[in-house]
C-alpha cells in the first residue's frame, strides 16, 4: 500500500514546480492514483512521472494534470468539462472532483472499459465516459464550459473549438509528437483569444477520419 509520505513528496514537488491553487493539490493528494495504474506499476504511482497503461498510451504526469486542471479552473468557472483522451482515467477523476459534470470521450475500447468500470467502483457518479465516434469530442453534451485534450493535435480541430460554451476555456498540447506548446484557448463573445502555458509532451491525438 502507498503510504502518505510518498503523496506529501508529490504535494512537495507540485508546490515546488509553482502549482498554488490549494484545491487542485488536494485533489491531487486525494485521488488514489495507485489504482489508475497495473499493479506492478503501483510503487511508482506518486512520482511525478507519466507512467505506460497498455496499447502504447500513458497516464499523465501529475504536474501536468495539476496544470492544465488549475488552468482550467482560473480561466472558466468550468460546471461542465469535456475531456478527450479518457485513457486511464486519472484526469477524469480529478476533474469529477471538482466540477458538477465531467464528458469523456477515449477511442481505445478496452481503456474507455477498464477506465469507466475503475470510476463506477470509486464511487464517481458524475462521469459520463464513451468511445469517440467519428469526428471530435462530443457534440451531443456541446457546448462545455471546459475542455481539457489530453492528448496532442498538430492542429486544433475547428469542430472541437465549437464545442466551447462562450466564457468557457479549452486547455491542449499543441504540435508534433516529440514536444508540444500547452496551448489555452478562451472562447469570447466575438471569436477565440490564444496564451501559451509553456511545453508539453503528449502521446499523438488520432484523428481517424
Ligand atoms: N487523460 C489520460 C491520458 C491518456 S493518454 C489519463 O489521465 O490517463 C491519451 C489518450 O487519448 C489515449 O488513451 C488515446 O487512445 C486517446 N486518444 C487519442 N486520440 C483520441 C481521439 N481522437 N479521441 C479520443 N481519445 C483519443
Amino acid at each position: 500500500m502507498t503510504s502518505q509520505r510518498t503523496r506529501e513528496r508529490l504535494l512537495q514537488q507540485l508546490r515546488a514546480e509553482g502549482i498554488r491553487n490549494e484545491r487542485v493539490l488536494a485533489v491531487l493528494r486525494d485521488v488514489p492514483r495507485h489504482l489508475f495504474i497495473d499493479e506492478a506499476l503501483a510503487s511508482r504511482a506518486y512520482e511525478n512521472t507519466a507512467l505506460p497503461i497498455g496499447f502504447g498510451q500513458t497516464i499523465s504526469q501529475p504536474y501536468i494534470v495539476a496544470r492544465m486542471t488549475e488552468a482550467l479552473l482560473e480561466n472558466a468557472k468550468p460546471k461542465r468539462v469535456l475531456e478527450i483522451g479518457t485513457g486511464s482515467g486519472y484526469q477524469t477523476a480529478v476533474l469529477a472532483s471538482l466540477v458538477e459534470e465531467v464528458y469523456t470521450v477515449e477511442r481505445l475500447e478496452p481503456l474507455m472499459k477498464l477506465a469507466r468500470k475503475r470510476l463506477r467502483e470509486m464511487g464517481y457518479r458524475n462521469v459520463q465516459a464513451k468511445l469517440a465516434a467519428v469526428g471530435i469530442g462530443w457534440p451531443q453534451h456541446a457546448p462545455y464550459d471546459g475542455i481539457l485534450v489530453t492528448a496532442a493535435p498538430q492542429e486544433l480541430p475547428p469542430a472541437l473549438l465549437e464545442q466551447l460554451a462562450p466564457g468557457g476555456c479549452l486547455i491542449a498540447p499543441v504540435g508534433g509528437p516529440a514536444m508540444q506548446e500547452l496551448r489555452l484557448v478562451r472562447r469570447t463573445d466575438t471569436g477565440f483569444e490564444h496564451e501559451h502555458l509553456g511545453l508539453a509532451n503528449f502521446v499523438p491525438l488520432i484523428l481517424d477520419n
